[in-house]
């Protein structure tokens, strides 16, 4: 069955992106059949995997106002196995441009029932803020991966993220599991880091798997390339790699 999951965190910088997209692409690799969606307006997911989106004509934002069917925003990646729903600029007006209607927060999960069929995982990255289009996320998902920085104020932004999902849990997705907190950008010889991923452990699910800090993954999204493309022997890409495996391989975590 297909599993949707947001790639979600208020916290701008975390790492969201660097994960939809690289876990996406490991997803790919493992001959699983993957469509990244990007409902963030950089759309830093979209370049991430090679697409102009100065070029863009058909994207999420027309999706979502009902202008174009889902099919129709579908692009090819460099991997055969990953598709991309591409973002453009103009998505930023939708928290604007939706106030009013009724069904505003159930938009992408009605454009992306149809396509289900076609895919093992369905992987969004959500923009850095708790709006309208996370909240059609959360609405859409199966599951919330939640990327995170090692840093003093985690575990501040982070109950805030948990009182959105039980909110959504309570209304608009009673389903919506919690897949577990990612600690990106980890720093192994850092006593914060450390601290801060050993305290996150006592109150939330965490992926045994940690994404360490790699100056190739930053690397990467300047040439439109998931890391296991850009370099393959790194250790971001390894990373990912092992991420996408503890995934596939069964139960999330649990906290202890
Ligand atoms: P935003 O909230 O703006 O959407 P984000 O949460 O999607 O940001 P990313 O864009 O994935 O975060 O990462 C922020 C920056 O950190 C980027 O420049 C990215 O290349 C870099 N980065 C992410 N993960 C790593 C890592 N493991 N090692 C080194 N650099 C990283
Ligand atoms: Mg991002």
């Amino acid at each position: 069955m297909t599993q949707v999951v947001a790639v979600a965190n208020q916290k701008g910088g975390v790492g969201k992106t660097t994960t939809a997209v690289n876990l996406a692409a490991s997803f790919a690799v493992a001959e699983q059949r993957v469509l990244l969606v990007d409902i963030d307006p950089q759309g830093n997911a979209s370049s991430g995997v090679g697409l102009d989106t100065a070029q863009l004509e058909v994207g999420t934002y027309h999706v979502l106002h009902r202008d174009a069917a889902a099919i129709s925003a579908i692009n090819e990646t460099d991997l055969p196995n990953l598709k991309l729903m591409p973002a453009s600029p103009d998505l930023a007006a939708v928290e604007l441009e939706f106030v009013s209607f009724e069904d505003r927060a159930l938009r992408l999960k009605e454009a992306l029932e149809p396509l289900k069929s076609e895919y093992d995982y369905i992987v969004i990255d959500c923009p850095p803020s708790l709006g309208i289009l996370t909240i059609n996320a959360l609405a859409a998902a199966d599951s919330i991966l939640v990327p995170m920085q090692c840093e003093y104020y985690a575990l501040e932004g982070l109950s805030q993220l948990m009182n959105t999902v039980e909110r959504i849990r309570s209304g608009l997705n009673p389903e919506l599991k919690m897949d577990g907190v990612l600690l990106c950008m980890f720093d192994a010889r850092s006593n914060l880091s450390s601290q801060v991923a050993s305290e996150l452990r006592k109150h939330f699910p965490v992926f045994n798997t940690v994404i360490p800090r790699n100056i190739r993954l930053a690397e990467a999204p300047s040439h439109g390339k998931p890391i296991i493309l850009y370099d393959s022997a790194s250790r971001g890409s390894a990373g990912y790699l092992n991420l996408a495996r503890e995934i596939l391989s069964g139960p999330t975590p649990q906290a202890a």
